[in-house]
């Protein structure tokens, strides 16, 4: 066998694509294949199995006999992380031979862009469709290990926006048979050059950027994959740095117990004043719980202000252990320290005085005895230090937050006031500390952050998303889940399915979006509107997600939410007698926060474009307000349906009938007057001002 292909003297490569569902491993392969003059075969594992999505094993056996017969291979999975891989790293052996290369192609898109495009397309062999796309594409990146060269690999290439991709399609495009590339890691990162490239949707035109499942409703943030700094590098700039980092743990808010909310405001808000000063410096927040919820709340607030994610991340692991563990390369750290900047008391503090034992004590000592809430005291570390020689941290910050906690000294008794302008301070003292450092270390040979390859490599991995380094890291940092006491999270929400979470929490800082407010509800339009009116009457209570998470204890709610949703049809029939509404939920809710959907029956909207869209507010899917209510009465909870019936086929909403394409069906329900269906008619579904024809 081996002889067959030697004497051929062509160079076979084995090319793994390495990315969630939706960064566009198939549409990698497909353009190389369209004009290559190498003879290819893809391997997908969606469909490998006559269509049908296979596993791992069929995979390799595909795989083996292409190479057996002179083929380069494409291995379309997600290949995420080192044990699914290696196995492929393998097939050199197995199939071709040691003259077979095997190769990396790293899509490394923020996993919005990957969860919108899950999410929407249709007709991929993936299959992945819905609102769990998210959950989907969150938990795979979640046990994410980027390649390693020293998995096996002779060649390993990042891909971050569109114009990588572009330019890797190019490079295996032109690859003739005889050709090899060469061998090592690129695509590493220049944090001096900042480049706007347009966004990877732009490379691949077919994929279009259009909002999830049944409706992304409100101020959906934009997918930051504008923003990533990264431009394709050749081999002479290996070796580039990592820009200054600062990693920081939330203060205050844990043993001294101040307000996560409040918290979260004043990180994102100091954060957002204190980039522009920091040139490519990076503001990093950790947390050792991967269901973080003041990592989630940050991730929200700071993607809604559409601060850059490359520059300010959350991640969760140990911040004593984030470059050994967790691939992170940090220079410096900050303490939640103690007003006596002394070891113990548990927490950051201990672990990180523990970690860099004497030296840290001692340095400490030179610079401060004792420390006031609101300050921060910055200490350089010997290089003796365990934290500096095995972690690359050259400084600790001290910083003392203030205390809400009546168990320990200087306790405010609640006076939030006082309380967030004291830890607004303790920020501002922090990153102006930092601040102190980076310009430092800009006038010293940047000997400190000098990466070595693997470094820098490893350290791509956080610069793109935020979801991917919260994701890519829960087996390094023990979990400590007792913070929220075991509530449900982590349910794989994405930053922009917290949208409608955060204005309902505070929708004074949203009056451009708020229509309407009280202490139990907002009331917004949807950002996406489905039909000419379309409102969101949002529950402004914590902890209902949806409509699942609605109980007897929640009937008030659900009643005011049904009462505005009322008004609000008043209101616009008010203006137009004609429109006719209806009031309900989704069975299983795109965003985060249990909302009430308002809106009109004609679907009169360029935002409806597809079978999901439609059948979330035709069909059983949509529970209709006055079910939902009667129904948390009566077994005090509401029925939902499963997302199933989405996949069902395009109906009239009046007549019933069924129509094979959206445009078709647009085009009939312009012009249908059959009444509606008669369970609609019944119990005020369907809400109609006398005379109108339903
Ligand atoms: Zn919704
Ligand atoms: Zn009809």
């Amino acid at each position: 066998m081996e002889m067959e292909t030697e004497v051929s003297g062509e160079k076979q490569i084995v090319v793994l694509l390495i990315g969630p569902p939706g960064s566009g491993k198939s549409t990698f392969c497909d353009s190389v294949m369209k004009s290559s003059h190498r003879p290819w075969s893809r391997i997908c594992q969606d469909i490998i199995n006559n269509g049908k999505a296979g596993n791992k094993a069929q995979c390799l056996k595909m795989a083996t006999e292409s190479l057996k017969q002179g083929k380069s291979v494409f291995i379309d999975r997600c290949n995420l992380d080192r044990e699914q891989r290696s196995e492929f790293i393998k097939l050199q052996l197995l199939g071709g031979g040691p003259h077979v290369q095997v190769h990396a192609v790293v899509l490394e898109l923020s996993a919005q862009v990957c969860i919108s495009r899950s999410v929407k397309r249709s007709g991929h062999e993936g299959n992945l469709q819905g609102g769990r796309a998210a959950a989907v594409v969150n938990k795979m990146l979640r046990s994410k290990e980027l390649p390693k060269l020293t998995e096996g690999f002779s060649r390993i290439l990042f891909c971050y926006n569109d114009a990588d991709v572009e330019n890797a399609v190019k490079t295996y495009t032109t690859l003739a048979p005889m050709d090899t590339l060469p061998s090592g890691s690129f695509g590493l990162k220049n944090p001096d050059t900042r480049s706007t490239q347009p966004g990877i949707m732009n490379f691949f035109k077919k994929v279009t950027a259009v909002p999830a499942s049944s409706s992304i409703e409100a101020t959906t943030p934009k997918a930051h994959e504008n923003t990533e700094d990264v431009l394709p590098v050749s081999p002479s700039k290996l070796g580039s740095v990592v820009p200054t980092t600062l990693a920081f743990p939330s203060i205050s808010t844990a043993d001294f117990q101040f307000d996560i909310d409040k918290a979260s405001d004043i990180i994102v808000e100091t954060a957002e004043e204190f980039l522009p000063k920091l040139g490519s410096a990076r503001l990093v927040l950790v947390d050792l719980s991967h269901g973080s919820k003041i990592l989630s709340l940050v991730k929200a607030k700071a993607s809604l202000k559409n601060i850059d994610s490359a520059r300010f991340f959350t991640f969760v692991g140990d911040i004593t252990k984030l470059h050994s563990q967790g691939g992170l390369r940090c220079n410096v750290i900050a303490n939640a320290a103690n007003w006596r900047l002394k070891p113990g008391g548990g927490g950051v503090n201990a672990s990180i005085f523990k970690a860099a034992g004497p030296d840290l004590e001692a340095a400490t000592r030179a610079r401060a005895n004792t420390l006031v809430p609101g300050k921060a005291v910055v200490v350089p570390l010997p290089s003796t230090c365990p934290l500096h020689n095995a972690q690359g941290i050259t400084h600790v910050i001290h910083v003392l937050g203030p205390n809400m906690n009546p168990n320990r000294p200087d306790c405010l008794n609640n006076d939030y006031t006082k309380g967030c302008k004291i830890l607004r301070e303790a920020y501002t003292s922090l990153f102006e500390g930092f601040l102190s450092t980076v310009e430092d270390q800009s006038k010293l040979p940047k000997r400190n952050n000098q990466a070595t390859a693997s470094d820098s490599e490893r350290n791509k991995k956080y610069k793109g998303t935020q979801d991917m380094a919260i994701a890519s890291n829960m087996k390094s940092g023990t979990v400590d889940d007792a913070r929220d006491g075991g509530k449900k999270r982590s349910k794989g929400w994405s930053s922009w399915a917290l949208a409608l979470h955060v204005i309902a929490m505070h929708p004074e800082k949203h009056e451009n979006v708020v229509l309407e407010s009280s202490d139990d509800i907002v009331v917004i339009n949807d950002q996406y509107p489905k039909a000419r009116k379309h409102v969101l009457v949002v529950a402004r209570q914590e902890n209902v997600d949806g409509l699942e998470d609605v109980g007897r204890e929640n009937i008030k709610l659900v009643e005011e939410m049904h009462n505005v949703g009322m008004k609000w049809v008043k209101r616009f029939q008010d203006e137009d007698a004609s429109l006719i509404f209806r009031l309900g939920y989704h069975s299983v809710p795109s965003m985060r926060q249990l909302h009430l959907h308002v809106i009109s029956q004609d679907f009169e909207s360029d935002h409806l474009k597809n079978k999901k869209h439609w059948n979330s507010f035709t069909t059983s899917f949509f529970r209709d307000s006055v079910d939902v209510l009667e129904e948390v009465k009566s077994q005090g909870r509401a029925n939902v349906e499963s997302e199933a019936v989405l996949k069902g086929e395009l109906r009239c909403n009046r007549c019933r009938s069924a129509h094979p394409t959206i445009s078709k069906l647009k085009s009939h329900i312009r012009s249908c007057s059959s009444h509606f269906p008669h369970h609609l008619l019944q119990t005020s579904r369907l809400l109609a001002r006398p005379g109108t024809s339903n």
